[in-house]
């Protein structure tokens, strides 16, 4: 069967299902699409638009045709189509005297600005709005579509507002929901809409993507797609310049506790990377990287050096030659760097946690001279 989706990607349940269910006509026109974020969740919502409000007869969606050119992620202009997201309540009320549909959305740009700001709600008036949007025939299309992203972040009566429609939804109507959180959605309204899942996307399938069809150059390609977890969303927002910058600070300072094993340097330099404000989750997340690196060097030094299970595999010589000395640490660092990470999203300690990570990479002062 053709894919109705050939730009998602990694992600054959969803796109395979969804694609079944249109292909048989049997579309449940209430969904929730669930996963990790960066993984395409939006981004399997905006093609689906395009597949059900196509105008070509023939292979849909056409990707050419005046509906198809107005559905698009970075500047959605389909009378037919809204999507809503988290916003701010002031900026509403500012924003509702102007025209609807005038200007074209960029639904990346609004979702990172939602995810940047974690107090805003999807708005009750807004899911008002889009009901009676839902609700009217719509102006073009067969069709009328909701999306609803972060949809876990409508509050209990906007989610409740929207129960009725999710119940009895008018024939032209669809409704996708889109969260990170499938469980922190009402349980009502979970049994209304199918799931259709989604995962983190394999390492090769992101790395295929963005050397063939962004053009990223095939060992750039690879490092972003380690770094990304998973996510493709992860893996093209990467800084580089940025990530390679405080990576080799990072791994000095690494280089030089398991070298030296100087509490002292441990101390005065967790003071610093602590202070980093916003970077210091990077700055975590950049050094378990290279010390689940470090512990795979150690399990096969015989494979360094291209080795594609590595993260960081422009460092691979080097990480090689630190692997042995990390070997001893391994447990306990990696512990305390998981147990760090975890405890600073719940705000903890600042510099006692990265003090903690520190630490635990000094050699064992009753180990063998290093
Ligand atoms: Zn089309």
């Amino acid at each position: 069967m053709r894919s109705l989706f050939p730009g998602i990607v990694g992600q054959p349940r969803a796109t395979e299902g969804l694609t079944r269910s249109l292909s048989s006509g049997r579309l449940c026109p209430s969904l929730v699409f669930h996963g990790p974020t960066g993984v395409g969740k939006l981004a399997t919502a905006v093609a689906l638009c395009r597949v059900l409000l196509c105008g070509s007869g023939a292979e849909r969606p056409c990707g050419q045709c005046r509906a198809c050119r107005r559905i698009d992620e970075r500047a959605l202009l389909h009378p037919d189509v809204r999507v809503v997201f988290p916003e701010k309540l002031s900026e509403f009320e500012k924003g509702e005297a102007a025209p609807e549909g005038t200007a074209a959305t960029d639904l990346q740009e609004a979702q990172a600005e939602a995810v940047r700001n974690p107090v805003w709600s999807v708005l009750m008036d807004r899911i008002r709005q889009s009901i009676a949007f839902l609700h009217r025939r719509p102006s073009e299309g067969p069709r009328a579509i909701l999306v609803v992203d972060q949809a876990h972040r409508m509050p209990a009566e906007a989610a409740n507002a929207l129960l009725k429609t999710l119940e009895e939804p008018p024939a032209h109507a669809a409704l996708v929901l889109v969260t990170s959180s499938y469980h922190a959605l009402i349980p009502t309204i979970r049994s209304r809409c199918q799931a259709v899942p989604f995962q983190l996307v394999p390492r090769s399938a992101i790395a295929d993507h963005l050397a063939a069809r962004r053009s990223i150059e095939p060992q750039e390609a690879e490092l972003r797609a380690g770094l990304s977890g998973g996510r493709i969303g992860a893996a093209l927002d990467l800084d580089l310049a940025e990530f390679s910058r405080r990576r080799e600070v990072l791994l000095g300072l690494v280089e030089e506790l398991l070298r030296r094993g100087d509490p002292g340097i441990a101390v005065a330099r967790a003071e610093g990377i602590a202070r980093g404000g916003e970077s210091l989750d990077g700055d975590l997340e950049i050094l378990m990287t290279l010390q689940r690196d470090l512990l795979v060097c150690g399990a096969a030094p015989q494979r360094q050096g291209g080795d594609a299970v590595l993260v960081n595999l422009d460092l691979a010589s080097r990480l090689a030659e630190l692997a042995d000395r990390f070997a001893a640490r391994a447990p306990e660092a990696i512990e305390n760097l998981e147990a760090a990470i975890d405890a600073i999203r719940r705000k903890g300690n600042r510099q006692l946690l990265v003090e903690d990570v520190l630490l635990g990479l000094l050699p064992d002062p009753a180990g063998p001279p290093s």
